[in-house]
């Protein structure tokens, strides 16, 4: 039976004497009031409950981080490498159940679920690659019998602090990178899915402890904002990665860059599709749907904005209306299902509150927009995803509101006046266009073209591969992660000259004789 939990998270060696979490240093810690019961979206059922950390759990995890720093960064970057690959194939054997909670916690469907921890393997397979090339330039030096170039070390203890739609890939992403480099990282997973964080523990703990390795390599602490701003405002953390909504971001980078520290922010999107008057429609509509219900709209590369020459406007309406009632909307684990609930009650009330706005300033419900009662909607989590013909400029379209509501704005004119649209907004993460013309697609990506970090032609906003670097500019923050050199955030570089001559000529040409 897919929907016993018990069973799950048996396969994944979470034994029920621990999974109140009470026990063991790294994670949950002492106990104290601040207990959290875990319900599914999916059905509204109690899986678990687990226990904040405090102040002072925290501290002694920094200090298990810190002293496990002082022997991880010896160790050569190929032999962490070799770590990663069997955390990547501890991961692969565990798939099938941890993508199953990953569903059952977050509501993603278990495709998704599983493609997240697919995610997760690939990035291994990437960070073991990169552990034998984390490499520096030489440059030729002004001097001669001079050599000069720059190398990278290890930078210590990360920060990672995530969100609750991507439980466990986005973490992955930070921390494999992480310890090829040689650092150590805390991860402190959203509030709303920590059980995924602690099955991956689970695993790791086990490769840790099969190779002699300390825990303190990978930590994890439970807890919500409180402990992030421990994590934020904490000067043994150089760098703090943070994803999670604009306004968390806004403080995170405040708070770290009051000491100089680093931050990278994976903050909200609002992201856009065009589609032009010379989009292959067939294929659009597969990437306009997907991106838009997909995961429940909760993705920060969503499309929420539909930009769509007026030429095509009521084919495209037609076509969204015909395929919207018929979307498998349902429990996230039952075969075939598309759209599962959303994360909380919370969310409900933003979806509908959001519709209510967009129609008080002129926006047009075409389709959705309810919640979905009765048996098979257990939880009360579960919406009609929604279509609005609606303005780019209306406040509630400038706003990320985190569910599957897709605004449908028209556009006349030329390719030009639609990327002014879709840069018309205070976030940056992904864009996309749909056109066969190659005039129109390079001016998409060219400097005067989109202005986020993610653009994508005859592909829709979301679904990246990790190969690339992924993020996004403006209100989201300016982070890259995963792929591409994203690995150098998570180093020091120095930049060393090295003197084999017989003299000591000064650079510039600059004489200063003693
Ligand atoms: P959220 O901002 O509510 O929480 C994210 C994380 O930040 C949680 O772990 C939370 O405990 C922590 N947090 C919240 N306030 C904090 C504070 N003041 N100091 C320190 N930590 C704090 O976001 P959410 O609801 O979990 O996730 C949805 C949001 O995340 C959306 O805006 C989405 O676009 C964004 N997101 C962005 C990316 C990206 O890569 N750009 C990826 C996934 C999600």
């Amino acid at each position: 039976d897919h929907h016993d939990i018990q069973q799950i998270l048996r396969e994944l060696g979470i034994k029920a004497d621990n999974a109140a979490f009470s026990t063991g240093l790294i994670w949950g810690g002492a106990a104290n009031e601040k207990n959290r019961a875990i319900h599914s979206p999916a059905d509204g059922k109690l899986i678990a409950s687990v226990r904040f950390a405090t102040a002072a759990d925290y501290e002694q995890v920094v200090q298990t981080a810190q002293g496990a720093f002082q022997s991880w960064r010896l160790v050569p970057a190929p032999r962490r490498g070799d770590i990663v690959r069997q955390i990547g194939n501890k991961l692969r054997e565990f798939k099938e159940p941890l993508g199953k909670l990953v569903s059952y916690e977050m509501g993603k469907i278990l495709q998704e679920g599983l493609g997240e921890v697919q995610e997760m393997i690939d990035i291994c397979d990437f960070a073991v690659g990169l552990s034998r090339q984390l490499h520096g330039f030489t440059m030729h030096s002004e001097r001669p019998a001079h050599r000069m170039y720059d190398q990278y070390h290890p930078l210590g203890v990360v920060g990672i602090i995530s969100a609750f739609n991507f439980p466990v890939a986005v973490w992955s992403w930070n921390a494999m990178l992480a310890a090829v480099c040689g650092d150590v990282c805390i991860w402190k997973p959203s509030e709303k899915t920590p059980l995924t964080g602690v099955a991956v523990q689970h695993i790791i703990r086990d490769v840790l402890r099969d190779n002699e390795l300390p825990e303190g390599i990978f930590n994890l602490i439970i807890g919500d904002a409180e402990i992030g701003q421990l994590l934020a405002a904490d000067g043994r953390v150089p760098l703090v990665s943070a994803t999670g909504s604009t306004r968390m971001g806004r403080k995170v980078g405040e708070v770290v860059g009051a000491r100089l520290g680093r931050a990278l922010l994976e903050l909200g999107g609002n992201n856009a599709i065009i589609l032009t008057e010379h989009a292959d429609l067939d294929i659009a509509m597969r990437a306009v749907v997907f991106g838009a219900v997909g995961t429940a709209g909760q993705r920060c590369t969503t499309t929420r904005r539909l930009i769509i020459h007026e030429s095509l406007f009521e084919d495209v309406k037609q076509r969204l209306l015909s395929i919207y009632p018929k979307l498998p909307i349902g429990n996230p684990l039952t075969e075939g299902t598309l759209v599962g609930p959303l994360i909380d009650e919370a969310a409900v009330r933003g979806f509908t509150q959001a519709l209510e706005a967009v129609k008080q300033e002129g926006g047009n419900l075409l389709f959705g927009g309810q919640m979905l009662t009765g048996d098979q909607y257990p939880g009360g989590n579960y919406v009609q995803p929604a279509l609005v013909e609606a303005e780019n400029h209306y406040h509630t379209v400038q706003e990320e509101t985190f569910a599957p509501i897709l605004y449908l704005i028209k556009y006349s004119g030329d390719v030009d006046a639609a990327i002014a649209l879709q840069n018309g907004v205070r976030q940056g993460l992904s864009s996309s266009i749909f056109t066969l013309n190659m005039r129109e697609a390079e001016a998409f990506l060219a400097q005067a073209g989109s202005d986020c970090g993610i653009a994508n032609v005859n592909i829709g906003t979301s679904g990246a591969e990790i190969g690339g670097a992924f993020g996004g500019e403006k209100e989201t923050g300016g982070g890259r992660e995963s792929g591409s050199d994203a690995w150098k955030i998570y180093m020091r570089r120095q930049t060393n000259t090295i003197n084999y001559s017989r003299e000591l000529p000064l650079a510039q040409g600059i004489k200063f004789d003693i």
